[in-house]
């Protein structure tokens, strides 16, 4: 079944160019950012390290903002209220960033009758899907896929047909690097650039499937999945025949409601009935992935009075919390004394207003209002070479920015949940000498 062929020359570097239009476009278009916006809370925050360990699962506090209100409360609010979802929008978001989060699923994949391999894969796929804000359709198809090209496992292995196929979707070499094909996440990620590319062609035609807005022409979900792996068979029937099973996962893990969206019956398939009891798998505190868990003052998030901020002397026009600007200020000299330049400040802090301009020109990239780090005046944005991983700026902030209490988050560490090497938070001083 490892069939998938290889994408057209170009056409992975095409998908690469387009996928954060092609991604933002399809949660806009498509209508239903909820999806999205609940699995994303559910998962992005542990995604990169589900194909290690279970999901972690954190509730806190839903915070939506109005902006995502508008957009999706009704049918968030139905979901959480069915569901018990329980939502924790991310730290950061911006210049790259993305309303990472992390929640519970609505149920596991276990309870659809997966493996805890094959749960944790689904996991991986779903939290993919959720960041780019994508429809359910896309969930259904691409856990469809993954069923049908490896049983939704990680195969270390391709078949006769594609011996150097590998991962849950068969990605032989072209689509990607070893490692990324053997990453369920990453993987998915592959899959949804070409699943959302605006170039993508109907299996056998030059028909195109994704509309210029990102939403996709009306095709059988099959023949979609077809249209990206370029099966052995050209009808799509490989993947038809785990359809419905692919209905059943999705419905188990994000709700009937979800599910719902993805039109199941219009395939001949029935809805799966909806346990309005069910109140998701149990959630704890996971401190690994960011959360703007640091108010104070009694202000609220991105509305803290700028004369209640400190001015950053070497980046001025950034402000942060005071402690954390005297605090940012040693780290600078220190760093100037390293490298001969003070830190270079991109972004710092951002008032609510602020951060509804960033979420509305940058969609899914951003985070919701109200939920960042930065609207609490305790995170920066740095450049200067910082903004990469492996460079002598970003590894001496490694290994010396705690001296002064700022850290980089684990999640959005290289083999983080959403890798931002430019993102850092103050965390307090670990020594009264230390920050004085
Ligand atoms: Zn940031």
């Amino acid at each position: 079944m490892a069939t998938s062929d290889s994408p057209e020359p170009g056409a992975i570097q095409q998908a690469a160019r387009d996928v954060e239009k092609a991604a933002t476009a399809a949660g806009t278009a498509t209508g239903s950012p909820v999806l999205g916006r609940v699995a994303g809370v559910l998962a992005s925050g542990t995604a990169r390290s589900l194909t290690g360990r279970r999901i972690s699962k954190v509730a806190a506090a839903v915070l939506v903002s109005a902006l995502v209100a508008a957009i999706a409360v009704p049918v968030l609010t139905v979901m959480l209220a069915v569901h018990g979802a329980t939502v924790l929008f991310d730290a950061d978001g911006d210049d790259g960033g993305y309303v990472a989060a992390q929640a519970c699923f609505a149920g596991s994949g276990v309870e659809a009758g997966l493996s805890d391999e094959q749960a944790q894969v689904a996991e991986a796929v779903l939290a993919e899907i959720a960041e780019r804000d994508l429809p359910a359709q896309d969930a259904v198809i691409a856990i469809m896929t993954g069923l049908t090209e490896s049983g939704l496992r990680s195969l270390e292995h391709g078949d006769e047909a594609g011996p150097d196929s590998r991962g849950v979707f068969q990605q032989r070499a072209p689509w990607g690097s070893l490692e990324e094909r053997l990453d369920p996440r990453a993987a998915t990620g592959l899959f949804l650039d070409a699943l959302t590319n605006k170039n993508l062609r109907l299996y056998g035609t030059s028909e195109l499937l994704n509309s210029r807005d990102g939403s996709r022409y009306d095709v059988r979900p099959w023949l979609v999945a077809q249209s990206v792996q370029r099966s052995a068979f050209d009808d799509g029937r490989n993947y038809r025949a785990n359809y419905e099973e692919a209905v059943g996962v999705v419905a188990a893990m994000l709700g009937p409601d979800a599910v719902a969206e993805a039109e199941p019956e219009r395939w001949g398939v029935a809805l799966p009935q909806g346990d309005s009891t069910a109140t998701g798998t149990s959630c704890s505190e996971d401190s690994s992935v960011g959360a703007a868990t640091g108010g104070w003052g009694g202000f609220e998030n991105g509305r803290i009075p700028i004369d209640q901020l400190c001015e950053l002397s070497f980046a001025v026009g950034h402000y942060a919390r005071c402690d954390a600007a005297s605090a940012v200020e040693e780290l600078s000299t220190a760093f100037r004394e390293e490298f001969g330049t003070d830190l270079e400040v991109t972004d710092s802090y951002r008032s609510y207003e602020q951060q509804v301009v960033t979420k509305r020109a940058k969609g899914h990239l951003a985070a919701v209002p109200g939920t960042s780090n930065h609207g609490w005046g305790t995170a920066l944005d740095l450049g200067g070479g910082i903004n990469r991983f492996g460079t002598t700026q970003h590894r001496w902030m490694q290994e010396n920015a705690g001296r002064f209490g700022w850290v980089h988050p684990e999640w959005a560490q290289a083999d983080g949940a959403k890798p931002e090497p430019w993102h850092w938070e103050f965390k307090g001083c670990p020594t009264r000498r230390a920050c004085n």
